[in-house]
């Protein structure tokens, strides 16, 4: 009796520890997997699928919605080469995403655009904090393999009252967007719709 208790014993410690060892594993890779989905590679910001699901989360938020697009960024990488190029997407997405509050949210959206939720702003106070980005992607020395890459971006801003979708308001800002690129580039236009 002693002895098969023993021998479970034996046995049950081991495959506890093997179970626990996998579980542990697993629960590491899943984490892997979510910051893989959450996290843009190149920028290590937010990406759009996160920007998507974190508003999702509160679908009445009242707030500015901004879309950010680094102009002639094709010429960009056409001067001075594809990492060249890599490495200014990452310095824009620094910039945003350090000159904003915690509770606001900036993503990669996709190639060279971004995408930004300004929660609880007015269209004046977002229109500021739009202006202020854009100046300091302008104000920003990037220096590749010794040469200099001057680097602006245009803004297109909308303001998402609580009725209306993110997906809406992101609209309306990628309207503004376009007329600010057709009116020169390197300034920031808001939707006059909302
Ligand atoms: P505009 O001022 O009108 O926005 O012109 P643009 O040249 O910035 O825009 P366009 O859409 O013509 O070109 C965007 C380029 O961005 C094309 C694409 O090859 C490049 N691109 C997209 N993703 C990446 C990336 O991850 N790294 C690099 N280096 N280039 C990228
Ligand atoms: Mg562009
Ligand atoms: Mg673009």
């Amino acid at each position: 009796m002693f002895k098969s208790s023993l021998i479970a014993l034996c046995c049950a410690v081991p495959t506890t520890w093997i179970l626990w060892n996998e579980m542990r594993k697993n629960e590491e890779l899943l984490g892997e997997l979510q910051g893989l989905v959450d996290r843009d590679r190149l920028t290590d910001i937010a990406t759009r699928d996160y920007f998507f699901s974190r508003m999702s989360a509160n679908p009445d938020a009242y707030g500015v919605s901004l879309m950010v697009d680094i102009d002639n960024f094709k010429s960009i990488n056409d001067t001075f080469g594809h990492f060249a190029g890599d490495k200014v997407i990452r310095e824009v997405a620094t910039t945003l995403a350090a000159n904003i509050r915690p509770d606001d949210i900036v993503c990669r959206f996709g190639g060279e655009e971004f995408a930004l939720f300004l929660h609880q702003h007015h269209q004046d106070e977002g229109l500021e904090v739009a202006e202020s980005l854009r100046q300091l992607v302008e104000a920003m020395s990037l220096n590749y393999e010794g040469q200099i890459i001057e680097v602006t971006v245009s803004i297109g801003g909308s303001l998402k009252q609580r009725i209306e979708t993110i997906e809406t308001a992101i609209k309306e800002a990628d309207v503004a967007l376009y007329r600010a690129k057709n009116g020169g580039r390197n300034q920031t236009i808001f939707s006059t719709v909302g």
